[in-house]
């Protein structure tokens, strides 16, 4: 059996596989080196790099899964694969914990304005006045979307004597009371909340679910951090929320695109910004790695 590793992955995935496989790691390979390659290989595993499209699979001879060391599929053509009968895996709890504690790092950048302190005290400034902060004890978090991610960000919040409000339509409200949060709708949430989270796939549904409309029911100094997916806040509107201080701040790890060159968004003293690392810990792509290699082991050994 064959393997190819297109993208960068941890040590110790690539170790379980070579118990089994022949293995090749190519993580600078191109989409028509790939498509000239894929027949040779039982098995691809990839994380965001390489995009498995439907010209690769249709070169593929042999190809029997596609793994990739992430949440989300979002660069296999699932449609494709399932045509030609090939087995599509991710490995989403891996990250769940990282993604919940990287949210909280924003939120506390954000209530704490540690990104603007930081750099205002490297450029010799000493401004302690001007970085007055709140407290989370006795606030209230919103959470959007109470899965994997949103579960964990709810026990880290709570830990920090915060209320938890969630909304998620899938998710009812004697769920939600076992493990101490209020299941509301969307509009309760985003009236009552101090501070707010995303944690819902991108679909048709979620996109731009918070726009003009839905800035203007929060609190005039309410905070809202996306560590989802861009595109599930409106940017245009976000933009024009934080500058006419409709809200308090934003946190974003993701954008509607990646990287966000141009945007006016970063231009503002109001948000915290990260490049898409909300899932990038040691131990988040080392059990990723893991979790797809015993997979692609699986499916090797029947
Ligand atoms: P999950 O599937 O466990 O949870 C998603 C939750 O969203 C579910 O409970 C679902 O019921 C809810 N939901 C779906 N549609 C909704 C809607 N219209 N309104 C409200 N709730 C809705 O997923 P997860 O593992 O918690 O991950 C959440 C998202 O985080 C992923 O879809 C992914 O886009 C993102 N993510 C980002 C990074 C990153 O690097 N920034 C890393 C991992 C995951």
């Amino acid at each position: 059996m064959k393997v190819i590793i297109a993208d960068q992955i941890n040590e110790k995935g690539i170790k379980e596989l070579e118990d089994v496989a022949d293995v090749v790691v190519n993580t600078s390979i191109t989409q028509e080196e790939l498509i000239k390659e894929i027949k040779d290989f039982d098995a691809i595993i990839v994380r965001s790099r390489t995009k498995v499209t439907r010209a690769v699979i249709e070169a593929a001879e042999k190809l029997k899964i596609i793994a990739r060391a992430g949440v989300g599929v979002d660069n296999v053509d699932m449609a494709a694969a399932t045509e030609k009968g090939i087995m599509v895996v991710n490995a989403p709890e891996s990250t769940s914990i990282t993604v919940a504690e990287h949210t909280m790092g924003l939120i506390m950048a954000l209530i704490r304005k540690i990104s603007i302190a930081d750099k205002s005290v490297k450029e010799g400034r000493w401004e302690k006045s001007k970085f007055m902060g709140i407290e989370l004890n006795g606030k209230t978090l919103g959470i959007i979307g109470l899965g994997r991610i949103g579960t964990q960000v709810s026990i880290r919040a709570k830990a920090f004597g915060m209320e938890i409000l969630v909304y998620d339509p899938y998710v009812t409200e004697e769920a939600g009371a076992e493990i101490g949060v209020r299941v509301v709708d969307l509009e309760y949430l985003l009236k009552n909340s101090d501070v707010m989270t995303i944690h819902v796939p991108l679909t048709p549904e979620t996109k731009h679910l918070i726009s003009k409309k839905e800035f203007e029911m929060m609190k005039e100094n309410a905070f809202i951090v996306n560590c989802a997916r861009g595109g599930i806040i409106n940017e245009d509107d976000l933009y024009e929320a934080l500058k006419n201080n409709i809200i308090g701040g934003a946190g974003l790890d993701v954008f509607e695109t990646e990287p966000p060159k141009d945007s006016p968004l970063l231009t503002l003293d109001n948000i915290v910004v990260t490049p898409h690392i909300a899932a990038s810990t040691k131990e988040a792509q080392r059990d990723a790695a893991i979790i797809v290699a015993n997979e692609v082991k699986k499916v090797f050994m029947g």
